[in-house]
């Protein structure tokens, strides 16, 4: 039987590893690689009931939600989560926010997807967001500005795997990605293109 004093050591070994996975931000399908992003739908957009008027967003976009859950935040995830802020002063006051009520956790998955979602949430305090942007349309102030998305490449893998488990991660649907992509067998092609290889 483990002591009480064994127990408490084996929690401590086993606990900061809930925030240590991370789950992969660039995938393949058929050959095509496509980014993974970590949203968040903040406690505001939840009690405002945003939360399908901001997701029709991204799946506007081309975005495909391949992960969605509506949960409670604890303390020691929404430390996790913002962990780069550890020392600024409003570290407390954004943790005890995303804490405030539930949120809704969604992987996106789509080409470009990290500076995709970004653009469209736009700047972190809206009166800086352009219209057109999340942030620039539906809210006003810097901490009440709906949504979190994953800065970085970097960001979005260490964030996914902080909000979801690897099997919480579905195939996208891809019947739309010859009308998003220029994927191959798609029946509008730009195969005999010269010299259109800046983007892709
Ligand atoms: P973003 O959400 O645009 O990535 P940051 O990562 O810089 O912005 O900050 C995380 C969150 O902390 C912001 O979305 C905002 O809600 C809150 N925040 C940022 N700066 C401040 C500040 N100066 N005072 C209070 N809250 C802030
Ligand atoms: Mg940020």
């Amino acid at each position: 039987m483990l002591t009480l004093t064994a127990s408490a050591r084996f929690l401590r070994t086993i606990k900061p590893q809930r925030f240590l996975a991370s789950l992969p931000h660039v995938v393949e399908h058929d050959g095509t690689r496509a980014e993974r992003s970590l949203i968040l739908l903040k406690p505001d957009a939840v009690e405002r009931r945003l939360v399908g008027r901001i997701l029709s967003r991204f799946e506007d976009r081309g975005l495909a939600i391949v992960a969605l859950r509506q949960r409670m935040c604890d303390r020691a995830l929404a430390e996790a989560h913002y962990h780069e802020h550890r020392d600024k002063h409003f570290f407390g006051r954004a943790c005890a926010f995303l804490c405030a009520g539930p949120l809704v956790s969604a992987c996106l998955e789509g080409r470009g997807a990290v500076a995709a979602a970004r653009g469209l949430v736009g700047p972190t305090d809206p009166k800086d967001a352009p219209p057109g942007t999340i942030r620039g349309d539906l809210a006003t102030h810097w901490r009440r500005n709906l949504v979190h998305a994953s800065a970085s490449a970097e960001d979005a893998e260490r964030e996914i795997g902080l909000w979801f488990e690897s099997t919480d991660l579905c195939p996208p649907p891809s019947a739309l990605d010859p009308w998003l992509y220029e994927v191959p067998g798609a029946r509008i092609g730009f195969d005999d293109d010269d010299g259109d290889e800046g983007i892709s």
